[in-house]
């Protein structure tokens, strides 16, 4: 090609590639668009459904080009407008957390000037939020100042940058693996086996501990287990606790726990996945003993009410994170003199991600601290009040939880699990409030998970309507 050709060529390319890069005018009308159709969607949260079963229509890729509006119309029906309502108050299941609307803002203007987080040379300012939000985490859990931390996508994989670091300080690799043995309760989250099993270590005995009346694990039966593993010649080196099972509320006897762990000279992790933050309420006691874990996992888009994609993971020692996550590479070597621990990409396994720091920065620096505690003592309170409710219906409730989860059944008289399944399954279809449930002891019960930071009285008073009318359908046979 010569250059005439190649500027020609240029120029007729500008003018479709320039479309990509949207005019003011069009931006502003954009964001008006968007902020419109927000705006209903908030407006609306506290009427539609929390769970709303439909068949998806076509969201196939259209080779032709849609409008915001028809696009955002689309995306209302099919996918905001469908399935667990996760930003509503009436979203009891699992455990959600509901997404507030600061975050949204910063997750923004995060993709709009889109800096290089992971790497301190590359953005030293985003980088330096990032490291802050970890700083404030560590000063929130007393972790100690030369511990470290990243900020991740959730829990799972903050699990998994935690039980990695685990294996590579106590060297679990080759034939020592099926000799290693993990410690855990019957109610730790399954994200642990999964990260055992990614990192090369689906092979390690776990081993399950007993558990008291409350779900909580026994220390006594713990340091058993251990010490007959020792003497048999395994390897114990890992023991999982948690700080609010997903299942049951409840909170392991850390202190206890980090005693056995001490004198025996293992790796202790925390989940605090779902109940870490609870540390910042009248609960704080429950979590004595969480300075002690080696590592710690919370996600603040659970008990911070972030939009899901954030998750956090500290560790004590620094060498056995970045062990496997700090690596050089020569396109690299420009932000290679820069402070190691400076640089997030080496304390994770990601090296290019979004910039999640600042939708933790933003909304603390915005609205402090003070209304996110508001929001967790309510939820203490508005699970006691729900349980006060159902105990009224003759509901069995499950023991008083730490946190706010609790179970429940109804006690049919004949077919117990079969007809509080048809009851699970009327309130599926009720779909106003949306509640989940587990098994728990064999037995089949049904889950409320208060944790949206719009989850209010009103919202529990309409959960409990909807539960005595999906009861009343099962006692008279009249299920759908
Ligand atoms: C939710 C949860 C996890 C998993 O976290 P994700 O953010 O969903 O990956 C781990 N542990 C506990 C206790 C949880 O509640």
């Amino acid at each position: 090609m010569n250059s005439q050709k190649l500027i020609e060529k240029l120029e007729q390319l500008s003018i479709s590639s320039n479309e990509l890069d949207i005019p003011e005018l069009q931006r502003v009308e954009m964001l008006n668009q968007v902020a419109g159709f927000v705006n209903t969607f908030i407006n609306g949260l506290n009427t539609i459904k929390g769970f709303n079963e439909k068949e998806i229509g076509n969201l196939a890729l259209q080779n032709n080009k849609q409008s915001i509006p028809e696009l955002l119309n689309l995306y209302r029906r099919e996918v905001a407008e469908t399935g667990i309502n996760a930003a509503s108050p009436k979203h009891l299941g699992y455990i959600p957390g509901g997404g507030v609307f600061t975050a949204a803002l910063a997750d923004f203007i995060a993709a709009v000037t889109n800096p290089f987080a992971s790497v301190y040379y590359a953005s030293p300012g985003a980088a330096t939020i990032e490291n802050e939000v970890v700083n404030w985490l560590k000063s929130v859990f007393s972790f100690p100042e030369n511990s470290v931390g990243a900020l991740s996508s959730g829990g799972s994989i903050s699990t998994l940058i935690a039980c990695t670091a685990a294996r590579d300080k106590y060297k679990i690799k080759n034939e020592i693996i099926p000799k290693s043995v993990v410690y855990l309760s019957e109610q730790a989250h399954h994200s642990v086996q999964k990260a055992l099993r990614i990192i090369g270590l689906e092979d390690v005995i776990i081993k399950y501990v007993s558990l008291d009346n409350s779900h909580r694990i026994r220390p006594d039966n713990l340091n058993e287990l251990i010490e007959k593993d020792q003497a048999a010649g395994l390897n114990p080196f890992l023991v999982i606790a948690t700080a609010g099972t997903t299942d049951t509320g409840t909170i392991d006897p850390l202190n206890e726990i980090a005693d056995i762990v001490e004198q025996h000279k293992l790796w202790l992790h925390v989940d605090g996945a779902y109940g870490g933050f609870f540390i910042l309420t009248s609960k704080r006691n429950l979590f004595n003993g969480i300075e002690r874990a080696d590592s710690l996992t919370i996600d603040p888009h659970k008990g911070l009410f972030l939009p899901y994609g954030v998750g956090a993971v500290l560790v004590k020692d620094a060498n056995a994170v970045l062990h496997s996550n700090y690596y050089t590479a020569n396109y690299m070597q420009d932000g290679y003199s820069e402070e190691l621990l400076n640089s997030p990409a080496n304390l994770s396994p990601e090296l290019t991600k979004h910039f999640r720091g600042l939708r933790v920065w933003l909304p603390l620096q915005f609205h402090g601290i003070e209304p996110f505690i508001s929001c967790l003592e309510e939820k203490l309170l508005l699970v006691i009040y729900f349980r006060n409710k159902l105990s009224e219906l003759g509901f069995c409730l499950g023991p008083e939880p730490d946190l706010s989860v609790s179970y429940f059944w109804y006690p049919f008289e004949t077919d117990l699990d079969e007809r509080n399944r048809q009851l699970m399954n009327e309130i599926h279809k009720d779909g106003s409030v949306f509640l989940s449930s587990s098994i728990i002891n064999e037995q089949f019960v049904i889950r409320i998970a208060i944790l949206a930071f719009r989850t209010k009285k009103q919202t529990i008073d309409e959960a409990v309507e909807m539960i005595s009318r999906c009861l009343k359908s099962v006692l008279q046979g009249n299920t759908k």
